[in-house]
């Protein structure tokens, strides 16, 4: 039988080098990998991800078990015999502070609401707890934070130890656990017992801070993402910034910023309304005048740099005027806009000369019969494009 791996993160999870025997080498998802007798990397489980690190000089990428034997997979040369082994601490830390703020935060839905934690994923940016509850209001998120950060600013024990099967009723876990035989227990002082294989801190004091961002509703419950500790600092910083930035722009107090944004964006609408309305009138004003240019009823134009819903709008204010056809065409940086129109009383299906137009921009495009548009990238050949159409109409 394969020997199993010693843990030593179970008894101290502030041991970060230690010293071990390669039991095993082998292939492990194609890649090198190797069974210590003792090791200090936690392997993925519970939630909670691998610790990262190294043996010897070889990058330790990922660590799983099976059956009891931890795998450490490898990235690099591959050590036999005695090998140094160091986690990458940063890491562990940082997954130590979200998992024992996961116990906590579990605990007072339990006592709060009597909501049962159905499922914790911790990771890279966020974790995630999945609670038996329907819904979140703002009050109850405000209670469940109080009441994770009072559990951590009494600075209580946070210990683990070992349970057999037949004594485990006396523990009064806030759920059943999964595993059979001796269950450890990660007790949480005067107020949570749960059974975890998980690495978690030594006083709740240094999860320093749980803070819930956001919830969701997923398969008819409430699905929170939390930070802990250094994640919860790093946001309170990201959020500062953004609200800093804010303060500055609209040169107003961090409480006032809301206040400026909703009157910014009332003040947008109705500049953009006014927009409208007055770019409608120049399209009128410039139909005017461009009809004084109209010869035999046909109106051809190359312009520059005009918006294509401008060009559309002018065409259109033509085609009512009277008894016209439009032939437009614009150049706006690499793109060539064509408009095609013609007024309904006129005998013309502009988009005949779709597919002529298409093959000269090196575009697409179509229409009704009295107004077509083509978009294209090829603008040198326009003013000849629309000659050829005029010389067809007149
Ligand atoms: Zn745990």
């Amino acid at each position: 039988m394969e020997r199993k791996t010693e843990r030593i993160y179970f008894e101290n999870a502030y041991k970060v080098k230690f010293e071990a025997e390669v039991i095993e080498s082998l292939t492990y998802e194609n890649r090198p990998a190797v069974v210590l007798d003792k090791t200090c990397f936690y392997p993925e489980s519970g939630g909670q991800p691998a610790d990262h690190g190294t043996l010897d000089e070889t990058e330790v990428v990922d660590v799983q078990e099976e059956q009891g034997r931890i795998i450490h997979i490898l990235e690099g040369k591959v050590p036999s015999g005695k090998v140094r082994g160091l986690i990458n601490w940063q890491r562990r830390f940082d997954h130590m502070q979200q998992h024992s703020g996961q116990h906590i935060l579990s605990q007072c839905f339990a006592r709060l609401y009597n909501a049962k934690t159905l499922s914790f994923h911790l990771g890279a940016e966020y974790s995630t707890l999945e609670i038996e509850k329907s819904g979140l209001t703002d009050e109850e998120w405000k209670k469940v934070e109080e009441c994770a950060n009072a559990a951590l600013f009494s600075d209580r024990k946070v210990a683990t130890r070992f349970v057999q099967e037949e004594d485990i009723s006396k523990v009064p876990l806030r759920k059943p656990p999964q595993k059979k035989g001796v269950i450890r227990v990660v007790e949480v002082e005067d107020f949570d017992y749960t059974a975890c294989g998980g690495t978690h801190v030594r006083r709740t004091g240094e999860i320093g801070l749980i803070k819930i961002t956001k919830w969701d509703r997923i398969r008819g419950h409430v699905r929170l993402e939390f930070l802990c500790g250094g994640r919860a600092l790093h946001d309170y910083d990201k959020k500062n910034e953004v609200l800093r930035n804010l303060t500055k722009k609209f040169t107003v107090a961090e409480a006032d910023v809301p206040d400026a944004v909703e009157k910014l964006t009332a003040e947008l609408k109705t500049w953009k309304k006014e927009n409208i309305s007055l770019r409608k009138n120049l399209a009128r004003c410039e139909a005017e005048d461009l009809l004084k240019q109209a010869e035999k009823g046909i109106l051809k134009k190359v312009f520059t740099g005009k918006a294509r819903e401008d060009l559309r709008s002018l065409a259109l204010n033509i085609i009512h005027e009277g008894e016209y056809v439009v032939l437009f065409g614009n150049r706006s940086g690499e793109e060539v806009h064509v408009v095609l129109a013609c007024s309904e009383s006129l005998p013309y299906d502009m988009r005949e000369f779709v597919s002529d137009v298409m093959e000269a921009v090196e575009g697409k495009g179509g229409g009704r019969p009295s107004l077509v548009e083509i978009t294209g990238t090829k603008g040198d050949n326009l003013e000849t494009v629309l000659d050829g159409l005029y010389s067809k109409l007149i």
